[in-house]
């Protein structure tokens, strides 16, 4: 796949599949708008699938939410360049995730899951068409030895349920190529074999598709580290290494929608719509009037984009770390790096808040407050907290169970949940958006009651 900056040039028509198996990258040049475009289009669909599979939603829902994703964001305005875009927009991704051990894992399972779904939603014409350019070395069981196992096959199927039909074509498969199927007793077993009905080889082409992408991504690593890296140390470079950390979502640099909070109302907002990471912040500001650099900066930036000015900023800081260092000392230490954050001073860059995947991959030492805690609480520190936002019972079990598996994002969406009693599809993903949608909830709830 060769990257240039020209128009791009008409995409060779050869006719592809609907589903492509992503055999080799493409001959095509594509322009590095699109490079970046496409990559980020694709993240929004993996990630969707990442976070509808941590919330646990069965393989029906799964199915539709896959489709919708898909639709949302893999569509092209010409249908001709669909195929295109989500043919380079996995080699992109490849690249991206290709370059460690815990980022090749995440990509092949959520690369696996688009293809498991995408590959039901084909016709079962595609699905045999796809299962032959696999070159899968199944045969198709004949009909003299259908007959001999044909009750047993009628058992299984009547024991899986409707949508299992024992007339269809089965494949007679070695049993430790199916472990899911096999696992879920969803087939008929002999001899080692398994017998694969035609409405399940989806588990042979997933296991397949995922070992084949899995070597793929050694050795596109090799090459990535061998030499991709440092030819495109300029042009590529950069922009893979953000991709893997990017942030996809609206920008919080500037406050919006409730763009401008007041002093006199910002407790009555830390308990209502802070986020437990800028609570935790807030209430130990409170608490022992001071915040080390990290905490100061996550909570400062946080404050700005919900719209606390720098006057109100300055003087919120000021009335807290001039209990414990004197106003003089703060003056002349602390005030600089406030005026810093919204651009007043050094290079007058206006800095971003932090998005969740920076909060939760910071590392605090012992005194610091700062970090996400799903992330970085006890069990128990995590329990009292959840305690204090009036979240418990079969919701708090639920929130700790996300966060044993490490899903500290859905954690968050649960309490968001649990404390708005309204579902939040979208996830969160940012702290300000944790707040902007709780004020918009919470407005919404004020305009019906008054
Ligand atoms: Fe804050 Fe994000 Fe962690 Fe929620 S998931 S507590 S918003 S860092």
């Amino acid at each position: 796949m060769e990257i240039v900056r020209s128009q791009r040039k008409p995409a060779d028509a050869a006719v592809a599949p609907a589903l492509s198996l992503y055999r080799s990258a493409p001959a095509l040049e594509v322009r590095l708008e699109d490079f970046e475009l496409y990559a980020i289009d694709r993240l929004r669909v993996l990630q969707g699938i990442s976070d509808g599979l941590s919330r646990g939603k069965k393989p029906q829902e799964m199915e539709k939410l896959v489709s919708e994703l898909w639709r949302a964001h893999m569509r092209h305005q010409d249908p001709s360049e669909e195929m295109n875009k989500d043919i380079i927009s996995h080699f992109v991704l490849r690249l991206v995730y290709c370059r460690t051990e815990d980022l090749r894992k995440w990509f092949l399972s959520m690369e696996t899951s688009l293809f498991r779904y995408r590959f039901r939603l084909e016709s079962p014409e595609s699905q045999r068409l796809l299962m032959s350019e696999f070159q899968l070395p199944y045969k198709a069981i004949n009909h003299a030895e259908f007959e001999t196992v044909k009750d047993k096959l009628n058992q299984v199927a009547r024991s899986t349920g409707p949508s299992s039909n024992a007339e269809a074509l089965f494949f007679k498969v070695p049993f430790e190529e199916v472990p899911e199927l096999v696992a879920g007793r969803r087939v008929f077993m002999l001899k080692g074999f398994a017998y694969v009905a035609m409405n399940q080889v989806v588990s042979l082409v997933a296991t397949q598709f995922r070992s084949n992408l899995s070597k793929a991504l050694v050795l596109t690593n090799r090459k990535w580290t061998s030499t991709i890296r440092d030819k495109e140390k300029n042009r590529l470079t950069p922009i893979v290494e953000a991709l893997s950390t990017g942030y996809l979502g609206p920008d919080y640099s500037q406050p919006k929608e409730f763009s401008e909070i007041s002093l006199k109302d910002i407790d009555r907002l830390a308990s209502s719509s802070f986020p437990l990471c800028m609570r935790h912040l807030f209430d130990k500001l409170r608490e022992n009037h001071h915040l080390k650099h990290g905490g100061r900066m996550q909570l400062g930036l946080f404050l700005k984009a919900v719209g606390l000015k720098l006057e109100d900023a300055l003087a919120f800081w000021k009335s807290e770390f001039s209990q414990k260092v004197g106003a003089e000392r703060f003056d002349k230490e602390y005030s600089y790096s406030i005026r810093h954050n919204y651009g007043k001073e050094g290079k007058r860059t206006d800095y971003t808040p932090y998005a969740c995947h920076k909060i939760i991959s910071s590392t605090p030492s012992v005194g610091d407050h700062h970090g996400c805690p799903y992330r970085h609480f006890s069990e128990e520190n995590l329990r009292a907290a959840l305690g204090k936002m009036g979240v418990g019972g079969r919701s708090l079990d639920d929130i700790l169970d996300k966060v044993r598996s490490r899903h500290y994002q859905v954690a968050c969406t649960l309490t968001f949940e649990a404390v708005h009693a309204a579902s939040c599809d979208s996830g969160i993903n940012h702290p300000n958006q944790y707040f902007e949608a709780s004020q918009k909830i919470l407005q919404t709830t004020r305009q019906a009651t008054s």
